[in-house]
């Protein structure tokens, strides 16, 4: 008899249990769920290309800034064609290097890596990001030493990366999301909110509907040793980036570099010492955007806490990016970028 009074009362507490439960509304529904489980997925847009998030969960913990090797050896480079944005800057001997941004996108492969310099930092200070390279110039070191910037040198965290058997040295140096990751949670780099994130402005859906294509179809930077030209692509709806005439590639994506926005910034250098390392200010000056056809002389800030600012050239109004890749290209100014618009022939045939 007992025991049949305690089945009874534990009936009637399930029932009592489970009418709560029905009888509350959506909003404490997800309360609970917040409470026992999971953080709710929750949808949010890229600060750095504009792509809708899903699950913000997904994204990384940490912006990481990864300096990748720029030349004929280290091609086809990993993870370029993932990164939420993606900087092309000018260094000594007529090479180039990529600084490659990762947040959302989160890389199995990000190569190979390369040396810093020290007006790297002038972005990686205005992102409040984490930068990773393997060793520096004299004057990047000035800035590491220093300890104002959340760094990560191979030279002393060796765990964040590791070598490839394709490659030889130097050009083997690799490394991964989750290698940064673990390496910047040893170092106790606070994470990112999503909501502190740098980012760009950009065109609402509606705004996309409307633009049409402006009719540029390639953009060619002329550096020192070689080409950088960017081919409008119809079925990408998107330029794709060509190394010295050849479509560059992604090695770990096997897919070409793609680009929905290419701004050119017009920096000044100067040779500073007898190795004939460069020196630049990245902070302000002139530039271009191209976009869907069309190209816009813009003026551009770099700001601490927003990185780069893009202004039309014209009326100062803010410029939209369209979401997706944002390629920056750094180039000195006598370099002037040469657009070509879609020939007269290719004109009547689109009529
Ligand atoms: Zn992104």
């Amino acid at each position: 008899m007992k025991r049949m009074m305690k089945l009874w009362l534990a009936l009637a507490v399930c029932a009592a249990l489970c009418f709560a439960v029905c009888a509350c509304g959506d909003k404490e529904d997800e309360e609970d769920t917040m409470y026992y489980g999971d953080a709710p997925a929750e949808s949010a847009v890229c600060p750095l290309d504009g792509e809708e998030i899903e699950n913000t969960n997904d994204i990384g913990d940490y912006l990481f800034i990864v300096s990748v090797e720029n030349g004929p050896d280290s091609e086809p480079q990993s993870g370029i064609g993932e990164a939420d944005l993606l900087i092309e800057v000018p260094v000594e001997a007529g090479i180039n290097r990529f600084l490659a941004f990762f947040y959302h996108h989160t890389p199995d492969t990000i190569g190979g890596v390369r040396s810093a310099r020290h007006y790297f930092y002038d972005i990686v200070d205005a992102y409040d990001a984490i930068f990773a390279h393997c060793g520096g110039s004299p004057q990047a070191y000035d800035i590491i030493d220093s300890g104002e910037m959340k760094d990560m040198d191979e030279m002393s965290i060796t765990s964040a990366f590791h070598r490839i058997s394709e490659k030889k040295s130097p050009h083997n140096l690799y490394t991964s999301y989750e290698e940064l990751s673990k390496g910047a949670e040893s170092r106790n780099y606070d994470k990112l909110d999503l909501k502190n994130c740098p980012g760009f402005n950009f065109y609402s859906e509606d705004e996309l509907n409307a633009l049409s294509f402006g009719g540029v179809e390639e953009l060619s930077l002329n550096y020192r040793f070689k080409s950088v030209s960017y081919r409008w692509d119809e079925s990408e709806g998107a330029y794709q980036r060509y190394s010295k005439g050849n479509l560059h590639m992604d090695g770990a994506l096997d897919k070409a570099v793609i680009a929905d926005n290419v701004v050119v910034l017009y920096i000044a250098n100067s040779v500073m010492d007898n190795e004939g390392r460069l020196d630049m200010d990245i902070d302000s000056g002139e530039g271009e955007l191209l976009q869907n056809g069309t190209v816009t002389a813009i003026n551009w800030d770099l700001e601490k806490g927003n990185g780069f600012v893009f202004r039309s050239a014209e009326d100062g109004s803010d410029i939209k990016l369209i979401p997706g890749r944002t390629i920056i290209q750094i180039i000195s100014p006598e370099n002037k970028a040469e657009y070509t618009p879609a020939s007269a022939d290719d004109s009547e045939v689109a009529d």
